[in-house]
């Protein structure tokens, strides 16, 4: 069978483009390596996103896939390890199957990049951790860090906040890269100390757990945890021999969110873009499906 649409990747952005191109008439396959939502299972409460004051990433992440299973669009858990095009069609082989499809919507996301330091990967589920609402409560009333500037970085410290007994927020500038609200927020916490103007330059372990950190090459921290929030790296090695990618391996895309190979589209997290947000991942995946379903 060809699919009129195949969509790469279930977090929001695939999501969307999966509801607007089923309720366009399209044959849809979603393929998902892991679980509905993607990376809005790590998040503590979105709260930005319209007519939904406050919600819990993986509540959203349900409904999600509540959504996807009410529209009956097939689904498939499987990874993708190679894109590639056939003639008129697009291959897609995942660890399991092959399928094919006139059009590809890739929303596969971005991993968190974790510090170039000795020991960091060995130590990632011993202390070391990118995501706050898997690992925060193993750090009850412990002594944490958390490296990083951005929304997403000062988002995790707060709810790190409300669970450990006190935070050394570090930050490689003098201040943050992140919105009003979240830096009124984190500065009226009383067990956050501000470390800025501070690199991490050695993760200490003993006994196989992170026991302490280093700092500019002089000071010491002694910490239970390490919550990186440092910058994201996007997952499209399996697209690079279709050099559609730029060198660090964003997808390029129009106004259209089609790439310069005709029937293959990119959204969310993985395109060059200024804003990286559930609400614009969303409305890309949207504008991809329907853009197709107009070509149709
Ligand atoms: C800690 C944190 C807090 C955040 N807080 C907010 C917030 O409050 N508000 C807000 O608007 N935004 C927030 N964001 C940003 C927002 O979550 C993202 O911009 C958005 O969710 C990205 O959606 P996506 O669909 O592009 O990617 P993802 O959610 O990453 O989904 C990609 C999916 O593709 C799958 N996948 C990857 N590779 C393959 C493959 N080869 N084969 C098959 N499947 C694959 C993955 O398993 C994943 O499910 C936050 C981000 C982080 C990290």
């Amino acid at each position: 069978m060809t699919y009129d649409c195949i969509i790469i990747g279930m977090g929001i952005a695939g999501v969307s483009a999966a509801i607007y191109a089923k309720r366009a008439g399209l044959s849809v396959l979603i393929l998902e390596k892991e679980r509905p939502g993607g990376i809005i299972n790590i998040i503590d409460n979105v709260e930005n996103y319209p007519g939904i004051k406050s919600i819990a990433g993986p509540d959203l992440s349900m409904n999600l896939f509540d959504q996807i299973r009410t529209l009956q669009i097939p689904y498939k858990i499987a990874e993708v390890t190679k894109l590639s095009v056939v003639e008129d069609r697009k291959k897609v082989e995942t660890n399991e199957e092959v399928y094919y499809a006139r059009n590809v919507i890739v929303a596969t996301g971005r991993s968190p990049i974790l510090l170039d330091l000795p020991n960091v990967k060995e130590l990632v589920g011993k202390g070391i951790s990118t995501c706050a609402l898997c690992d925060g409560t193993l750090y009850k009333e412990k002594e944490i860090a958390v490296v990083g500037g951005g929304n997403s970085a000062l988002q995790e410290a707060l709810y790190l906040s409300k669970i450990v007994k006190k935070i050394y927020l570090i930050h490689r500038r003098d201040e943050f890269r992140a919105s009003e609200e979240l830096i009124k927020r984190i500065k009226a916490c009383p067990n956050v100390e501000f470390v800025y103007n501070s690199v991490i330059t050695k993760v200490n372990e003993e006994e196989g757990h992170l026991a302490s950190i280093e700092i500019n090459n002089e000071k010491t921290i002694p910490v239970s945890a390490l919550f990186i929030y440092i910058g994201y790296a996007p997952k499209t090695d399996f697209a690079k021999d279709l050099e559609i990618t730029n060198p660090v391996g964003y997808f390029m895309v129009d106004e259209n969110y089609e790439t310069k190979v005709k029937g293959i589209f990119a959204v969310g997290d993985i395109i060059i873009k200024k804003v990286y947000q559930i609400v614009t991942a969303a409305a890309e995946g949207a504008t991809a499906a329907i853009y197709i379903s107009h070509q149709k």
